[in-house]
């Protein structure tokens, strides 16, 4: 079974990249009884922030993903077994490793200074070389036992580095599951291990949490597949297996001012953040069917082909993961919410619409959710009945409300579609429209009502009629509905007008109509 991860660092930001990569590793992990842990990387003091393990675990749980193990259990739960899962509270297990590598002479204090290490890099910079501490520029490297003991008598700070191995003219071959064979140069680097304040480098700590946490699968973001040489030697020194990795493309959109392709990003971009779905209202099933589609290029067929299986029973596999920049397309999006949002019974609809409106309007609960049944009816309105459920209008909560608010407020003139018929036409049509009107007739008897109002006006009550000598004509009987319609509900586009009218009911119709009726 494999074991994957999360390991953020906690600085209260997630976005969709974060769970785009989350649900890879959960779907590892889970396709076949593995477990998918927590890790906090919170090594570096000034990006933290207070509440960012409990914000992760409540998001990503929105989003149907669950950790099975990591941070977020107590001490005392089994789910803890392989913790602390916070890296600032593994700091002696750190201390231990980076002592052994010392003791087997491929560690070592190095006391140079920002201006130093300035001087170096600028000298390199000259000679065009490469830039970084190795070879004869790590002054350090060689420092005798004697320098050593002086400097730290003397006090003077000091990180501890890689007394790195590799050779320049060497490459490492590394399999990346998502790209396949990667040839890359051996890493030549003294990287730091140990920062001056004992806390160590992510290089260094997650090798070791990765190891002794067991991960067998990382997914991670494929800005570290630069670093892989790091790891690798890493893994290699400290005797560790490595785990196999799978470096996810980045989320890219569709840009319009360029016509290409770019990354997406935190300050241009509201839809990296995941709070913009919450918010929105975007069901988190609609989400993780968009994620899986994105992350793998046969989940799609196979969902067509399957529409009643669990997703959660897709054959996930990391080798289909999108190579290239997963393109971020939000009319796709939306289609595959009208799709599965058509898939709900109503009563899963209203109970998904109450609970984010108690979490995101509050103040109009009430209004909305006060009559069950009226809420029910005008869900089944929109979504259809049976098997004519074919009506696929429906998205996201915040979007669902925008269509259906007719029903609980009345438009203001500003929001109104506008009558195609002058307001005299317009005017005379409801006045024979409420004269006729009878609350008990079917909808084959409110409709030859408005047939006659047809005829009455000079508007054309048969279809063949119309089409043979429109010029006859001031219209049809479709122009009668449209100003019934606008009148009642403010708009030009609704389902069937009789069934609003009947949820709406005679006196709210009534209110509305005689406002049009000069
Ligand atoms: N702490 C790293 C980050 O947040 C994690 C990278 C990894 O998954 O190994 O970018």
């Amino acid at each position: 079974a494999e074991v994957t991860r999360m390991a953020p660092s906690p600085t209260g930001f997630i976005h969709l990249g974060n769970l785009y990569s989350a649900l890879a590793d959960e779907r590892i992990a889970h396709r076949n009884g593995g477990v998918f842990y927590l890790r906090i990387e919170d090594t570096d003091e000034k990006r933290k922030v207070d509440g960012a393990v409990e914000t992760i675990i409540n998001v990503l749980r929105y989003f149907d993903i669950e950790f099975d193990e990591g941070a977020g259990f107590d001490d005392t739960d089994p789910r803890n077994a392989y913790g602390p899962y916070f890296q600032r509270q593994r700091v002696e297990i750190y201390h231990t490793y980076a002592k052994s590598l010392v003791e087997r002479g491929l560690a070592y204090p190095c006391f140079c200074t920002e201006e130093e290490l300035d001087k170096v890099r600028a000298k390199q910079e000259e000679d065009k070389v490469l830039t970084g501490y190795y070879g004869e520029y790590a002054t350090c490297r060689n420092l005798s036992y004697e320098e050593v003991e002086a400097n730290i008598k003397a006090g003077k700070p000091y990180v501890l580095r890689l007394r790195s191995q590799g050779s320049p003219d060497k490459e490492i071959t590394f399999v990346d599951a998502i790209k396949g064979e990667i040839k890359l140069p051996e890493n030549i680097h003294d990287i730091v291990l140990l920062k001056k304040d004992g806390i160590p480098t992510y290089h260094f700590a997650h090798a070791i949490d990765d190891h002794l946490m067991r991960t067998t699968t990382v997914v991670r973001g494929g800005e570290w597949l630069a670093s892989a040489p790091i790891h690798y030697e890493l893994f290699h020194l400290l005797g560790f297996k490595m785990p196999a990795y799978a470096h996810t493309a980045h989320l890219m959109k569709f840009d319009e001012e360029t016509g290409g392709k770019r990354k997406l990003s935190k300050r241009k971009d509201p839809e990296l953040s995941l709070d913009y779905y919450r918010k929105d209202g975007y069901h988190p099933y609609t989400m993780k069917v968009y994620l899986l589609t994105l992350l793998n290029s046969n989940f799609e067929e196979w969902h067509e082909k399957f529409p009643d299986k669990d997703i959660n029973e897709f054959p996930f596999s990391v080798e289909k993961m999108n190579q290239s920049g997963a393109l971020f397309d939000k009319d796709k999006l939306h289609n595959i919410c009208k799709n599965e949002l058509s898939k709900l019974s109503e009563e899963e609809l209203y109970d998904f619409l109450y609970d984010w409106a108690k979490e995101n309007e509050p103040e109009n609960v009430e209004k909305w959710f006060g009559d069950r049944e009226k809420m029910l009816q005008i869900l089944r309105l929109y979504m259809g009945v049976g098997a004519k459920r074919r009506r696929k209008d429906l998205m996201y909560a915040k979007q669902i409300f925008e269509l259906i608010s007719y029903f609980f407020d009345g438009e203001s003139a500003e929001e109104m579609d506008e009558f195609k018929l002058d307001e005299d036409m317009v005017s005379k049509i409801l006045k024979s429209y409420l004269a006729k009107y009878d609350h008990n007739d079917d909808n084959s008897v409110w409709f030859n009502k408005l047939k006659e109002i047809a005829d009455e006006h000079g508007f054309a009550s048969d279809m063949k009629a119309y089409k043979a000598n429109p010029e006859n004509f001031k219209g049809n009987v479709s122009d009668i509905a449209e100003a019934v319609r606008i009148a009642v509900t403010g708009r030009a586009n609704t389902p069937d007008l009789w069934t609003i009218v009947h949820i709406m009911g005679e006196e709210q119709m009534t209110e509305r109509i005689k406002k049009h009726i000069k």
